[in-house]
């Protein structure tokens, strides 16, 4: 096997074709690794799969030196020295992870200029061993990887990720290109800010993913209606099925698995042999299903995922893209499919209040809910508004969405929200009292429960005024009012309570309009055990 080696007078080209066997380079690939190999910063926003790693392998190749690359995947990097040294390519890494030995042989390897590519975990660059290497060394090119781990407001923060600004000061001659999957303008911003990337050219590629058709359901029994969906249009395919607790990993695993289908657990509490069994049996077998929390993913490179489902709300429209991102990075159709309903509302909400961090944080955090929120329960195309996120204009409705396949419709619900809201506020004026969604209801459909006698709710002259909706149809006006921000939980009980803006529903002269969607009819239920 021929070597590739920096010293080898090659220009990129040649190294995609000798060394990595690819015809020709993909979208903006080659710009950015021609502008890298001749000294430019570069900032780099990709999709999963829309090759990024050759965007610095390249350039580590074709200039002298080595090329270090920063990435927070210490779990990864072993497969990445191993593929490519697979290809001649001469890799090493320093992590947590080894030895002292093994750090050694790594560190004299660089210094004698036997490595092309050189991967490091943040944490090392705190180090002054570390810098001090890099000093007595040769660099060819600083890559940061998912680089979006910088941004303090992002999904993603590591504070490790802060040190890198030290690149720049210390080796200013040393291009730099930052990558990332998922970046809004203001991330983008805020990655070039704390880089010192200010120089950088930024290459933002087509964040489109055609060949995705993205799906959210309304939430009734997500076991079952995943269960549904992988027999109907999914039989023996491999995918990935996101659930927030790792007990509600464990749980839907095991109902996947009693119903035929091959499923395996993945979440941070499972050991790590196991969690190591589970991953390779997903990368190297046909037709698993991996049913994880958002600990698994990240880096993960299989092709033929044809679905990810997500049983729980993701935190924020840059977890789901990039999580949905994993499916179809073969480009063949595949499936983005979630469920969703009142209670991840009002869970996600009460995550918010109880998280650590201060006001600004929670803030932020109910930003990046909000902006979800507003993806789930829009009536138009819903890869308009995803890339729309991400800055990007759509011309036209996509075609391949469920919005777009089958249209919601929508219906004036000012007069269903003001018989919510208004029971809220009489129940707070006549009673002091404030109640969550279930007694909320039961008032408005006039429910004669025990509970609903045991506080005397069928004297109050709301009781039963909202008996023309259903269960389903209230917790959807709920749900919808809680998006828009027409209505607020509050404490571990998800008592519900007004907003600042509720007051222009509920007033007498022309009040505010509320568009809903129409809940859609309950899918049928899949065959389960
Ligand atoms: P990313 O890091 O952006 O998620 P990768 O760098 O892992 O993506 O690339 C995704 C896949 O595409 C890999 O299997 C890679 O080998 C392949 N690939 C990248 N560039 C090309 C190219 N120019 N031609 C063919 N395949 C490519
Ligand atoms: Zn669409």
């Amino acid at each position: 096997l021929a070597s590739a080696t920096a010293t080898d007078q090659a220009n990129p080209v040649d190294v995609l074709r000798r060394v990595f066997g690819y015809d020709s380079f993909r979208g903006t690939q080659q710009e950015i690794i021609g502008h890298v190999v001749s000294g430019g910063d570069a900032l780099v926003l990709m999709p999963t799969g829309g090759g990024k790693s050759l965007c610095y392998q390249i350039p580590a190749l074709v200039r002298p030196g080595v090329g270090v690359v920063v990435s927070p995947l210490i779990a990864l990097m072993q497969d990445q020295v191993d593929a490519l040294e697979e290809l001649g390519v001469r890799a090493g890494f320093l992590n947590s992870t080894q030895d002292h030995a093994q750090r050694r042989s790594t560190e004299q390897a660089f210094l004698a200029g036997e490595l092309d590519v050189l991967y490091l975990a943040p944490e090392r660059l705190k180090l002054d061993t570390t810098l001090d290497l890099l000093d007595r060394g040769e660099v060819s090119v600083f890559a940061i990887d998912e680089a979006h781990c910088v941004a303090q407001w992002g999904h993603d923060f590591r504070p490790d990720y802060l040190e890198l600004s030290v690149l720049h000061r210390r080796y200013p001659d040393v291009p730099r290109i930052a990558l990332t999957a998922t970046a809004t303008p203001a991330t983008r911003e805020e990655i070039a800010e704390r880089l010192q990337l200010t120089e950088a050219r930024h290459f933002v590629a087509d964040f489109d993913r055609p060949n995705i058709q993205y799906r959210i359901a309304p939430k009734n029994d997500p076991r079952k209606q995943l269960l549904k969906l992988l027999q109907d249009e999914h039989p023996g395919d491999a995918g990935i099925v996101y659930r927030l607790s790792r007990a509600e990993v464990e749980r839907t695993a095991e109902f996947l698995s009693s119903n035929g289908i091959n499923a395996l657990p993945y979440h941070a509490g499972l050991d790590k042999p196991t969690r190591a069994e589970h991953q390779s049996r997903f990368l190297r077998e046909d037709g698993v299903v991996m049913v994880a929390t958002i600990a698994f993913g990240m880096g993960i490179d299989k092709p033929d995922v044809r679905f990810v489902a997500h049983l729980d709300l993701p935190k924020s429209i840059e977890g789901y893209y990039q999580e949905t991102g994993r499916a179809g990075r073969d480009g063949l159709p595949s499936t983005a499919w979630m469920a969703y309903g009142l209670q991840d509302v009002m869970q996600q909400r009460k995550m918010i209040d109880n998280s650590d961090g201060d006001e600004a944080h929670r803030r932020m955090l109910g930003r990046h809910l909000d902006s979800m929120l507003a993806l789930c329960e829009t009536v138009e195309c819903r890869r308009s508004r995803l890339l729309a996120y991400f800055g990007q204009d759509a011309a036209q409705p996509c075609g391949n969405c469920d919005t777009c396949l089958t249209p919601p419709e929508s219906w004036d619900g000012t007069v269903a929200a003001q018989k919510l809201l208004s029971t809220i506020v009489r129940l707070k004026r006549e009673r002091n009292q404030k109640f969550g969604a279930g007694q909320i209801i039961d008032i408005l459909r006039g429910k004669n429960t025990t509970k609903v006698e045991q506080f005397q709710h069928a004297e109050l002259s709301v009781f039963g005024v909202g008996s023309d909706l259903g269960d389903n149809e209230w917790r959807g006006v709920i749900r919808q009012l809680l998006a828009q921000g027409l209505l607020a939980v509050e404490g571990d009980y998800g008592t519900l309570v007004l907003t600042d803006v509720s007051g222009e529903v509920l007033r007498r002269e022309d009040p505010r309009q509320v568009w809903l969607r129409t809940e859609p009819k309950r899918t049928p239920q899949a065959k389960a055990k």
